[in-house]
């Protein structure tokens, strides 16, 4: 083994590190994506000297590669999505003065909480170590084949997995990488398991199913305490003589059978839910009761907090600041070790040390130590990439402690340091209009060329019932045809998805084959393909090979679909008329990014206006009363606007909007024109779209926003919410 250093040069900065030839190449790998969040396989590295590529493999002579060495990403496409985005978050001076005033006395502060607790804490360390003891056991259970195939199983994986690429890809991620992946499927996985384990505080009653109170504690049965129920609660009904028992199930096995507990099921049953898809996972003790789960994530380098109860994650600063819990002790406990992660889940070190009286900080230390290296004598291979790990997750912790709160750090989409979106921001920030708040949101890019595409494709199928004088009722027939066979497309397994369809002229359902070529059209926007049967009686359309752009797009057929079946239900008759605005939405302007006042994360995200899906919306929590989203088109190409329309969301009227102005700029939001102004209109329904045309022509703008100044009841919410916005702009 050879300690080395190495200076890596990576965009504008430049990291050493510090290494040790004995760790291997992946260990390597690792450290210089801590640093500069390159994934290892994106990891390009050449000498900096001549610009020889260094190959990094497990066959590399770590001692002879030189020391001056530069990283080229080859990773994706977020740097050129994001143009003149530098993932900088830019802080005024007087900010910076500030923050370091506050560190200084935080710095003091913690010095002295330390002093104190020296002389409060118990030298004995036994009633700390008795805590932490029956969960050191209890997490081997996590490590069980049988328990992770009987959790596995229950699992809808190839669901959960569709939803993550479908995630992925509508922040443009279409290729992701294996790390990637693996994390947005924890957070499916996440999502799912809130949705089928049920919270229990009074079960209700075996027998009758009513209400039950609590009686107090039973005597376990043999069936009981063979699945870990030590304690075992009594509820007697409410209105029938039976007690109910509710035994506090230890055996993660059962539990994912029962489905039911309180956060410590919830807990256990997740991370042995983790486990059992291969993630480094930890149960996380949190001495004031409550108990939630971490997972390592390769894709940020770093552990990720889990909280199934609540469907929330990497939002550490959930219990101090959003509960006001007092915290102490938060201790991880995996298979590999035990360990202190209080530091993750409190920015106020100097309080939460005043009130860590158990045992001194030393023997704590030396507990969690003997503890760790109890569990890893087994694993002497990996012990110093776990020691590494450690190290990591160590210096993370503390740094974040004194960092200030982001609380976008987590969120899709990223920070914006773009000139162009920063003079905007400002504008809003301190503007002439005082109902207008700032922006904390990221700058988003809408990911929605194939909600246009299918809009386009309704052209040919239209255009052919106008040809053929087809009735309105058989119209209505054939769009249903197509309908069903999206329907069938959309509940076949998302990766090998296949539908038929009848051409056989003898049957009553058959699709009339003079559609054929406009159909084809429809299912190239969904990246389908069909091929006639060798009986020619039918047509099987199956995937063109893009399983994850069929997935996002599908929905938005349907959706499309559903609303062009309603308009042509109030329509009389089909002609030339029915080719044209707002019939059919030709040249919807997609692609841009936006930007708005506030967001309602991840329910209401901006993109969500845009995504052609009629349940999801965009959520402004304080636009009652005036807010705003401004949309820049792809490439600053300029436009000129002669229709929009907007879509009241899925619920909740009284957030619709009622009085706006849609203005448009090309000279970067300096000066703004007026394309349109609408007061006092009111959505009836929800989902309900709104057509307008822009009556003042000849404006071309590569900027466009939206200022709501008012909703339809402000009296009642602070909310402003839309289910979609279009742009629509001429031919040329
Ligand atoms: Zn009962």
């Amino acid at each position: 083994m050879v300690a080395r250093k190495f200076v890596i040069h990576h965009q504008d900065s430049i990291f050493e590190i510090d290494y040790d030839t004995e760790y291997g190449v992946e260990v390597l790998q690792t450290q210089i994506f801590s640093l500069t969040y390159v994934p290892s396989d994106e990891q390009k590295i050449v000498a900096e000297d001549d610009d020889r590529v260094v190959s990094l493999s497990d066959e590399t002579d770590l001692t002879s590669i030189p020391d001056k060495l530069r990283l080229v990403s080859t990773g994706g496409n977020s740097e050129d999505i994001s143009q003149g985005t530098s993932g900088q978050i830019e802080k005024s001076d007087a900010e910076m003065v500030k923050s370091d005033e506050e560190l200084a006395r935080m710095l003091q502060a913690e010095e002295e909480a330390m002093m104190f607790q020296q002389y409060v804490a118990a030298q004995d360390s036994s009633e700390f170590e008795s805590r932490i003891r029956p969960y050191v056991s209890q997490v081997l259970m996590y490590e069980d084949p049988v328990r992770q195939e009987a959790a596995r199983k229950t699992v809808p994986k190839d669901e959960l997995e569709e939803k993550a690429l479908v995630s992925l890809a509508k922040e443009g991620n279409f290729k992701p990488s294996k790390h990637e992946k693996d994390y947005a499927f924890l957070l499916q996985l996440l999502f799912w398991f809130k949705r089928s384990f049920r919270w229990v505080n009074e079960p209700s009653c075996d027998y009758c199913g009513n209400k039950t109170i609590g009686q107090g504690m039973g005597n376990p049965l043999t069936s009981e305490l063979a699945y870990g129920a030590n304690r075992v609660e009594l509820y007697r009904c409410t209105s029938c003589p039976i007690i109910t028992r509710f035994p506090r199930y230890n055996d993660p096995l059962k539990l994912v059978e029962t489905k039911r507990g309180r956060c410590g099921e919830w807990a256990n049953c997740f991370t042995l839910y983790c486990r059992s898809f291969g993630y480094d996972s930890r149960l996380i003790l949190d001495f004031t009761d409550h108990v939630w789960t971490e997972c390592f994530s390769h894709s940020l380098g770093r552990w990720i907090h889990l909280d199934p109860c609540e469907g929330v994650y990497d939002k550490p600063m959930l219990y101090e600041k959003g509960w006001g819990k007092k915290l102490n002790y938060v201790i991880a406990i995996s298979v590999d070790g035990v360990c202190d992660v209080t530091k993750r889940y409190t920015k106020k070190w100097h309080e939460v040390l005043s009130r860590r009286t158990l045992t001194t900080e030393s023997s704590l230390e030396a507990v969690l130590r003997a503890l760790t290296e109890e569990r890893r004598g087994s694993f002497m291979s990996q012990v110093s990439a776990l020691k590494l790990r450690d190290r990591n997750e160590q210096e993370e912790l503390e740094r974040n402690l004194h960092s200030p709160d982001d609380t976008s750090v987590s969120l899709p989409g990223r920070q914006s340091g773009d000139k162009e979106w920063r003079i905007l921001r400002s504008e809003f920030g301190s503007g002439e209009n005082s109902s207008v708040s700032s922006s904390s949101c990221p700058v988003r890019t809408c990911v929605d060329d194939h909600v246009t595409n299918i809009h386009d494709s309704f052209l040919p199928i239209v255009t052919q019932f106008v040809v053929d004088d087809l009735p309105v009722a058989r119209a209505i027939e054939v769009l249903n045809m197509i309908k069903q066979v999206l329907v069938d497309l959309k509940n076949a397994p998302f990766k090998t998805r296949k539908a038929r369809l009848t051409l056989d002229a003898d049957s009553s359902s058959s699709f009339p084959e003079q559609f054929l070529p406009a159909l084809e059209v429809l299912l190239f926007a969904l990246s389908l393909k069909s091929q006639k049967d060798t009986d020619e009686k039918s047509l099987t359309i199956c995937l063109v090979g893009k399983p994850t752009e069929t997935a996002l797009a599908l929905p938005v057929a349907l959706d499309a679909l559903r609303e062009l079946v309603t308009d042509l239900r109030k329509c009389q008759n089909l002609n030339k008329d029915s080719l044209s605005f707002p019939f059919l939405k030709q040249n919807r302007v997609c692609s841009g990014s936006v930007l708005a006042s506030g967001e309602e994360l991840p329910s209401g995200i901006a993109t969500a206006a845009f995504d052609g899906i009629q349940e999801s919306k965009w959520e402004e929590p304080n636009g009652a009363k005036g807010c705003w989203i401004v949309y820049k088109t792809l490439y600053n190409q300029v436009q000129q606007l002669i229709a929009y329309e907007l879509m009241s969301a899925n619920d909740a009227p009284e957030r619709d909007p009622k009085d706006w102005v849609l203005e448009g700029s090309n000279d970067g939001g300096s000066t703004w024109h007026v394309l349109d102004k609408q007061t006092n209109q009111v959505f009836e329904e929800r989902f309900q779209r709104k057509s307008y045309k822009i009556t003042s022509p000849g404006i071309q703008a590569n900027i466009f926003r939206f200022r709501f100044l008012c909703g339809r009841d402000v009296n009642s919410t602070s909310r402003l919410q839309l289910g979609s916005i279009d742009l629509y702009r001429s031919h040329h």
